[in-house]
């Protein structure tokens, strides 16, 4: 009974402070959302005292009665919303999702195909560094030097001479849509499977502003929590029965053990927010707000990878204005605009410097954000980045400290979580 105020303090200030960074900074990270209150209701519920290991009328354990109801309730939404057969919702997270997907359709020492992480694929796609990279042989396709787009012709190439079992679409800073049927007739060249992993993107196909990776796709994973704008996790779609069953052996007991059921039941909740109408308006404003954002930082003598973007999220090409990806994030973090770097296609800098930055607007059009708000908050970012190439590393404080205050004015005006 005791409030969490009371009984740590510490910590209960770490959350009070945080609440306040999303209150009052303007979130352009693109992976990122800001859940409803109903969604955080059910993730702080008393489902996350239940275990559960099995499926909805198949647990392990006693008393599932009333998860089962939260899992049934997530699993036929998620079915609707990507008009799809089979839905398993229990994954961790992303990262979980497409480990579950390798687990159901291939062994170790299989060959996959996926897009490299330089040209804005996905870690689990194959890196070096992670599993899919140290466990499978990694093949990876990039984009094309002269558009910076995904070149099928290198794909269908590399499928050719390696003959994956798999091949990977999708990833993590892809401002353009991806080519399905393309990438279903390359997977059919060699008798591979397709799996399309649309965590990005995966709200924007929800609310129809982005091809759905069905009928194509063998398998599908996603996130929740991006433009999904559910909780932190994954989920595993499909319309294969027999690719169904094998997946939900690979989630449990292949790799996880209790499934979060507090987890699921904001999962229900959002799904069942992203098959009403508003979600559609909303989706339809992420893009309109991406393409404003994008349009008015170009009028301020930024590149962007691609040209501008189809999705929600962009690349910023900095080199124009001779700054780096790391200063860059560390300057406009100052000024309370939080966003992160991130390489771009060909990148000549390292990783941790690189000469681009990512930016997203699903967070700011949950908040109301529109297209005169965005080009706002372009000119606010010109206006920092010009302050960085005139006044090196260290930035230019006072520019700084006066976009932070008109930011600060700014989001006062679009409140978030008025009750907390
Ligand atoms: N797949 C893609 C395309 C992603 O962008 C991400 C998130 O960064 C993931 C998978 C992994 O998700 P998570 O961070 O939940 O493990």
């Amino acid at each position: 009974t005791e409030a969490l105020s009371s009984r740590d303090p510490e910590l209960f200030q770490s959350i009070t402070d945080e609440l306040g960074r999303q209150r009052n900074e303007i979130e352009l990270i693109a992976s990122e959302n800001i859940v409803s209150a109903a969604v955080m209701e059910a993730q702080g519920s008393v489902m996350t005292n239940k275990y559960a290991e099995g499926y909805p009328g198949r647990r392990y354990y006693g008393g599932c009665q009333f998860v089962d109801v939260a899992e049934n309730l997530a699993i036929e939404r998620a079915k609707e919303l990507f008009g799809c057969g089979f839905a398993n919702v229990q994954p961790n997270s992303g990262s979980q999702a497409n480990q579950g997907a390798f687990m159901a359709l291939i062994k170790p020492g299989d060959t996959i195909l996926g897009m490299n992480l330089a040209s804005g694929g996905h870690l689990t796609h194959g890196a070096a560094p992670n599993q899919s990279g140290k466990w499978f042989n990694a093949v990876q396709y990039g984009v094309r030097q002269q558009d910076n787009l995904i070149d099928y012709d290198e794909v269908a190439a590399l499928a050719q001479e390696h003959q994956p079992k798999l091949i990977i679409a999708g990833g993590s800073a892809i401002p353009r849509q991806i080519d399905f049927a393309k990438f279903r007739e390359i997977a059919d060249s060699v008798g591979a499977y397709l799996m399309v992993d649309m965590a990005h993107f995966a709200g924007l196909v929800a609310a129809g502003e982005h091809p759905s990776p069905f009928p194509y796709a063998d398998i599908a994973t996603t996130t929740t929590h991006k433009t999904l704008r559910g909780p932190r996790g994954g989920m595993i779609l499909t319309n294969d029965e027999a690719i169904a069953k094998k997946v939900n052996s690979a989630i449990f007991p292949g790799l996880q053990g209790g499934p979060l059921m507090h987890v699921i039941a904001a999962k229900a909740v959002a799904f069942g927010e992203a098959l009403r109408p508003e979600f559609k308006t909303y989706q339809k404003q992420v893009r309109a707000n991406a393409v404003a954002l994008a349009d008015q930082l170009m009028k301020g003598g930024l590149d962007m990878v691609t040209g501008g973007t189809d999705t929600h999220v962009m690349l910023v090409d900095l080199r124009p204005k001779g700054v780096k990806g790391n200063a860059t994030e560390k300057a406009l973090g100052r000024a309370h605009i939080t966003c992160n770097k991130n390489g771009i296609p060909f990148d000549p800098e390292k990783p941790m410097v690189t000469s681009g930055i990512r930016l997203g607007t699903p967070a700011g059009t949950t908040r109301g954000f529109g297209e005169a708000e965005f080009r706002q908050i372009a000119d606010w970012i010109v206006e920092v980045v010009d302050g960085l190439a005139a006044n090196g590393e260290e930035g230019n404080a006072e520019i700084e400290e006066k976009v932070k205050a008109e930011v600060e004015a700014f989001c006062a005006k679009f409140p978030i979580y008025p009750t907390l």
